[in-house]
């Protein structure tokens, strides 16, 4: 192992994304995770003394690449890691599931997992207990449907449910209070989502990070991780009107309901 502990930190860009800041003590290189802007991510590197030696990107969409040429000029030797079945210039190794990643100059390995559904080739990134998502899954959400499926999108976030409860999950956006406002439209008398909830309220009144979250809170509160739950197959049946048959298909009606009725 090159340096200390795992450090996982976020940098806020644009109005609410996160770029993840992987780092470890002594000279190890750090890594960042969706790079969708240059600038919060080199200043935070000069005034640390960090060097960049990973760059790894779950998807193609602009707010969590934009910043990747920029950064690679500055850093020449930062190695770019992203999704195979997607086409990201920037990108020098494709990767997709069952591969293994091990960063030159950090020490540290990843397992990656297609996650499609946001986008058609959306990755995930997997190590030591942390996992890093992209659009796939929010803090009590999940990514709209842009160029993948919905059963793509059900799919992938039953394979993220499958990981160990204690899991942290590092998202991309800051989207969590607004999320469990939908996920109490369908579950309104969910008690842990209504701890959630105030906990959350109280986060973001101090301005606080509510990223990362557990697994295990997702899988008791967040309502597109539980549509094999009773509470939830009712509303998704009542939204659309008629019965629905497996958790796809409720998954993709209160998907389009939040789509069409919440934001
Ligand atoms: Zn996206
Ligand atoms: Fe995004």
């Amino acid at each position: 192992m090159v340096g200390d502990t795992l450090k996982i930190e976020a940098i806020p860009a644009f109005e609410d994304n996160y770029i993840w800041l992987l780092s470890r003590g002594g000279d190890s290189g750090c890594m960042v995770v969706d790079p969708g802007d240059e600038g919060p991510v080199q200043d935070i590197l000069a005034s640390r003394g960090l060097r960049l030696s990973a760059i790894l990107v779950t998807h193609h969409h602009f707010d969590h690449t934009g910043g990747i040429q920029g950064l690679k000029s500055a850093w020449p030797e930062a190695v770019v890691y992203g999704p195979k079945q997607e086409s990201i210039k920037t990108v020098e190794r494709p990767v997709q599931q069952g591969d293994r990643i091990v960063v030159p100059d950090s020490g540290l390995t990843f397992e990656v997992l297609d996650v499609p559904g946001h986008t058609a080739g959306h990755v995930a990134y997997y190590t030591a207990g942390a996992l890093f998502c992209g659009d796939t899954l929010f803090a009590g959400g999940c990514g709209r449907v842009f160029s993948g499926t919905f059963a793509q999108l059900s799919q992938s976030l039953q394979k993220l449910a499958a990981l160990p409860g204690d899991t942290q999950v590092y998202c991309a956006h800051e989207y969590t209070q607004d999320n469990l406002g939908f996920a109490q439209w369908v579950e309104p008398d969910n008690p842990a989502l209504l701890h959630r909830i105030r906990q959350v309220n109280a986060q973001r009144s101090h301005d606080l990070s509510t990223v990362p979250s557990t697994l295990a809170e997702e899988l008791a509160t967040n309502p597109f991780m539980r549509t094999d739950q009773t509470e939830v197959i009712a509303a998704a049946e009542r939204w659309s009107g008629r019965t629905l048959s497996n958790g796809e298909e409720v998954f993709q009606a209160i998907r389009t309901w939040k789509d069409k009725e919440y934001d």
